[in-house]
């Protein structure tokens, strides 16, 4: 039997500009694919937090876990055209691994590097049982989540990044360089013969199954097909990219902003990829502060990697990165109306109907019910990162919690965020036509 490279895909969903799957395919071997309906990602509770209440709500909701399911069908579909074969398991990677390795002889694993909880924990326990084996596969994990690699930023080390984010976004502006794509437009290899794997339904990983509400400001499927048409509609059908900082305060419909978040977040688009397709935009169609700013809030974007790659675990401490000491609750059933939208604010309300009900929310409105829940409430700020985790189809670990800590005072800006919600909602539904889309019924 002939040796073979594996990619373990997990936030990387794509073909194009994959570092992991561009190394596995230069080395001199047939390579296959993996990904993982980790269990403990849809069935538990635990978020690993230690809060005081137990919380209603499981780590993956269902509007996510679709869009996981048909990015996974995607890149299935996109590695056929090179004839690389992905494995599909909803089970624990440390459970499965260790057979699929010596059932085709696997030498080398390729996989995004990550430095999260989770994502450790899963390689920590795969380690322990690979450990087993006669033959260990060699790792090699690649930094590719980043719109600045980390190699090309000019500190000198994780623990050197400025606190503040306009000395990091400038600084890299000016050093770094958003590196070229990489392809493996021209890799066909042979076809192998591996057993087949089913995708798990929605109904397999404990979920319901639900119909696109007709509101929502997010009606798309996963994975890169789906990204790039997106793009294609945002960038060169409609030009809207050249508007971006006017509308991405908006609070309905489609178009006010790129909505990339969700693909991003799974990786079905590398932001390098967008980043290029700006250049590109500017050079051959408009140059102005709107498409610049799509590019600054991915550097927004990178600064919350970098943020949880400097302080690791304390993204998720209670005082956060600033350990600061505040007098926090935890109320049940503050949480719970808090999540259904039965407070006293019809703006955070209304906010939290749309995300209910879709799976997304604007930034704007995410800016809001977060302030509303840590600062107005007073309530554990992780009470709320945690629902945000559970419903938001763009969950993205770093930019939830992140954003999160900065705007319950406890984050990389130190200033106190408290948004005074009726003039926000004044300023940005002043007609009240936001908030009488959903709190209609
Ligand atoms: C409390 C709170 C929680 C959040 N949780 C998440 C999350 O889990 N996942 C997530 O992707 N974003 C999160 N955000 C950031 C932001 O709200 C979303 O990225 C944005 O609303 C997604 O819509 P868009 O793609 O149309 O954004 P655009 O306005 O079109 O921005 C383009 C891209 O830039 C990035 N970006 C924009 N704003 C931010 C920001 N504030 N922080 C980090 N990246 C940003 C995103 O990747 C986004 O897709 C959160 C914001 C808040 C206030």
């Amino acid at each position: 039997m002939k040796i073979m490279n594996l990619v373990w895909f997990r936030n990387d969903l794509r073909t194009k500009d994959n570092h992991s799957l561009k190394k596995a395919c230069d080395a001199d071997s047939p390579v296959m694919g993996v990904y993982f309906f980790d269990p403990r990602f849809y069935e538990s509770r635990d978020f690993n937090l230690d809060v005081d209440i137990d919380l209603p709500f499981t780590r993956t909701g269902k509007y996510r876990a679709q869009f996981i399911i048909e990015s996974v069908a995607d890149l299935r579909r996109q590695l056929q055209e090179h004839n690389i074969p992905l494995l599909v398991f909803h089970d624990k990677p440390a459970k499965v691994l260790p057979d699929l390795v010596k059932e085709h002889d696997i030498k080398n694993i390729f996989l995004q590097k990550e430095w999260t909880k989770d994502e450790m924990d899963q390689e920590k326990d795969l380690g322990v049982e690979l450990d087993k084996l006669d033959d260990k596969p060699k790792g090699h994990r690649t930094y590719d989540q980043f719109l600045y690699h980390p190699y090309d930023i000019p500190f000198e080390s994780f623990q050197k990044i400025p606190k503040v984010f306009t000395e990091f976004r400038k600084k890299c502006e000016k050093q770094a360089q958003v590196r070229e794509l990489v392809s493996i437009e021209a890799y066909k290899q042979d076809k192998l013969s591996v057993h087949k794997t089913e995708i798990p339904s929605l109904e397999d990983l404990g979920l319901e199954s639900f119909e696109i509400d007709k509101r929502s400001a997010f009606p798309w499927e996963g994975g890169s097909k789906s990204a790039w048409n997106r793009l294609q509609h945002y960038f060169w059908e409609t030009k809207q990219l050249q508007d971006y900082k006017k509308t991405r305060n908006g609070l309905i419909g489609t178009d006010y902003s790129s909505k990339f978040s969700a693909w991003l977040a799974q990786g079905c688009i590398s932001a390098r990829e967008i980043y290029h397709e700006v250049k590109k935009y500017e050079k051959e169609i408009k140059k102005n502060q709107d498409t610049y700013w799509l590019v600054f809030e991915l550097i927004w974007r990178d600064f919350f990697k970098y943020v949880s790659l400097k302080h690791k675990e304390k993204i998720f401490n209670l005082g956060g990165i600033l350990q600061k000491e505040y007098d926090w609750n935890s109320s049940h059933r503050e949480l719970e109306k808090w999540i259904n939208g039965e407070t006293h604010e019809d703006f955070v309300n209304a906010n939290m109907k749309e995300i209910a009900a879709t799976g997304f929310m604007s930034n704007r409105g995410r800016q809001n019910v977060a302030s509303y829940w840590s600062m107005h409430r007073k309530q554990d700020w992780r009470l709320g990162a945690a629902y945000f985790e559970h419903i938001l189809i763009d969950y993205d670990v770093h930019s939830n919690y992140g954003n999160w800590m900065y705007n319950s005072g406890v984050g990389n800006d130190p200033r106190n965020r408290t948004f005074n919600i009726q003039s926000q909602a004044d300023r940005y539904d002043s007609d009240h036509e936001y908030r009488d889309l959903w709190l209609e019924n």
